[in-house]
């Protein structure tokens, strides 16, 4: 007992204070790519070495499109080691409520030896960090139920969500708590591209939740299929089988980017 408090004293308060203010994340946080747009001059490279197909490009005459799409990025780090107009970022604050929000593409003009020099424009999607912060405060004072489904995923993501309620994250302090039954529960957080053995139990716990309910498809895989897409065995993503209101793309997504997740989908429960 006494070493317990003890230990309590020595260490402190160990809670982040993510939302309210900026997380200290570790030197060895890595986030989605980013890339330099006006810099790029050649995206095949990073399109061939793409394990998933998030970066595509297509030519039509003189001009080039480049496409990435966040919901299939696995954070593996390929295309930014190919092409120097690539880096991979810390940012996490990328959840979007819309699949196409994490669609970027650029239009390029295209030269004669195949690379592009001429950016014609940039259309990013809507998945950029921080336009949420000021709601954050206004959302925080609900309680909400979260039942956890897991249809399929390799337990990444899982990690990060069981991170969520250790001491640093702490999820609780904000009345999020995860329950065991979706009759019980406001919000299914889902993980997986969805096996085909789990899509009737998905059905069943989607159709079991009480209205109003929302659904957060958690990482690539619950976004896309990531790796695996889809195939004899995967469906290829959790919108593939219920309807999902906010996607929270990484692989896995840390648990600031989940939690941000949570609080836009809670934004949606409230409208
Ligand atoms: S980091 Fe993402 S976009 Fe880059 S190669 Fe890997 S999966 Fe593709």
């Amino acid at each position: 007992m006494f070493k317990i408090l003890e230990k309590t004293f020595r260490t402190g308060i160990v809670t982040t204070a993510y939302p309210e203010s900026a997380p200290k994340l570790p030197l060895i946080a890595r986030g989605l790519p980013e890339f330099h747009w006006a810099d790029w001059r050649d995206a095949r490279p990073a399109a061939e070495v793409c394990p998933t197909g998030a970066i595509t490009v297509s030519d039509a005459g003189r001009s080039r499109t480049v496409t990435v799409d966040y919901g299939r990025c696995i954070a593996c780090g390929e295309c930014a080691a190919a092409d120097a107009a690539v880096s991979i970022s810390r940012k996490f604050e990328l959840a979007a409520p819309a699949r196409n929000d994490l669609v970027t593409f650029a239009e390029y003009t295209l030269d004669e030896d195949g690379t592009h020099t001429g950016l014609v424009r940039t259309e990013t999607g809507q998945a950029v960090g921080g336009r949420l912060r000021r709601e954050i405060d206004r959302v925080l004072g609900r309680s909400l139920a979260i039942r956890e489904v897991d249809a399929g995923s390799c337990n990444g993501c899982e990690l990060e969500i069981i991170a969520l309620n250790n001491p640093v994250y702490d999820i609780e302090r904000f009345g999020i708590h995860f329950v065991a039954s979706p009759r019980h529960a406001d919000m299914l957080l889902v993980t997986g591209p969805v096996t085909r053995n789990m899509e009737l139990a998905l059905r069943k716990t989607y159709d079991a939740a009480p209205d109003p309910k929302v659904v957060v498809a958690v990482g690539a895989c619950g976004i896309s299929g990531g790796i695996f897409g889809t195939n004899y065995a995967t469906r290829g993503g959790v919108d593939q089988v219920i309807p999902v209101d906010v996607y929270v793309p990484g692989c896995p997504p840390r648990p600031e980017a989940i939690l941000y997740g949570i609080l836009l989908a809670v934004r949606r429960l409230r409208s």
